[in-house]
């Protein structure tokens, strides 16, 4: 009796037989990737805009840092070059200095890219050509988040800043809109950063983030900026004689300064997202507020959005 007639398998279905299995394991091992992939959440892509080469870093650098190291892509743009504000130096020589300084602060932040577009200084206006630049920023970054100052400021660089991000926010997705650089797929979430200006109406904080654990880094990335901290925003506050010669004291000076006072609006968001516990024990923080165009987030998507 031959061991086919025995009932035993033949060679050929034995190999058939495994090579079955091994393809249930890998279709098994497939399926198992793709649910890992479409349960761990894709990068994402922020885009901060402020007017000077040092706006992004006083509102966002501590939430920035936190965010880079998480394995989100974070680009920081100045729409102005910054080479009006200083008193010894001005011009071409002044915007070249502060670029350089933007990229050291970049580099110590940890963020992929700092941009500064090439307008002048104290003389921004809301006008059709810088909106594209922003419109075609925003688009190339591919950015799911924008965050930029509230129309309402002291300073008509910041105010306009704010006018023409709000200006973009609906026109990114349109394509005979700028059609040199295809528009974004999704409209991204706008947010506004933290400001204490009461008119039309106070900063509304949607979204807290402890900075304490990244202050001193946050620090580290403002200190890069010698033309703006040491020597003209003390000089403009009548202060230069405060500031100390020595780099580790005057850091020091410069983080004794920067830190702010919570509101209550703020200490209540941050007691909704923290717990009250822990909210007593936080000193530092960066705050934002979402603005009523693109994309609308709930509370508790932003929450997610943002660490902790
Ligand atoms: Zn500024």
């Amino acid at each position: 009796m031959s061991l086919r007639q025995s009932g035993a398998p033949s060679p050929r279905s034995v190999t058939l037989a495994i090579s079955c299995e091994s393809m249930r394991l890998v279709l098994l091992a497939a399926a198992a990737a793709l649910l890992a992939a479409a349960q761990t959440p894709r990068p994402l892509r922020i885009i901060a805009i402020g007017a000077h080469p040092d706006d992004c870093d006083i509102k966002f650098a501590g939430t920035a840092y936190k965010m880079a190291h998480a394995g989100h892509a974070v680009k920081f743009l100045s729409v102005t070059n910054g080479d009006a504000g200083h008193r010894e130096m001005g011009g071409g020589m002044l915007a070249r200095r502060r670029y350089l300084e933007t990229q050291e602060s970049a580099r110590r932040a940890g963020i992929a890219e700092y941009e500064v577009l090439d307008n002048h200084d104290g003389e921004l206006t809301p006008n059709l050509e810088v909106r594209r630049q922003i419109i075609r920023s925003i688009r190339r970054w591919k950015a799911d988040i924008v965050i930029a100052p509230r129309p309402n400021d002291y300073h008509p660089d910041h105010r306009y800043t704010g006018v023409l991000v709000q200006d973009a926010a609906y026109m990114v997705v349109v394509p005979n809109v700028t059609p040199d650089v295809p528009p974004i797929e999704n409209n991204p979430i706008f947010l506004y950063y933290q400001d204490n200006f009461q008119k039309p109406a106070p900063f509304r904080p949607d979204i807290v983030v402890a900075i304490d654990d990244v202050w001193q880094q946050k620090v580290n990335a403002l200190d890069a900026h010698v033309s703006q901290f040491y020597e003209w925003l003390p000089w403009v506050d009548h202060r230069l004689n405060e500031v100390p010669k020595d780099p580790a004291a005057r850091k020091q000076w410069l983080s004794q300064l920067r830190i702010q006072r919570l509101s209550d609006a703020a200490r209540a968001t941050l007691v909704r997202r923290y717990g009250d516990a822990k909210a007593k024990s936080i000193e530092k923080t960066e705050s934002f507020e979402l603005c009523e165009y693109g994309k609308q987030p709930t509370l508790a998507e932003l929450d997610r959005i943002f660490p902790q």
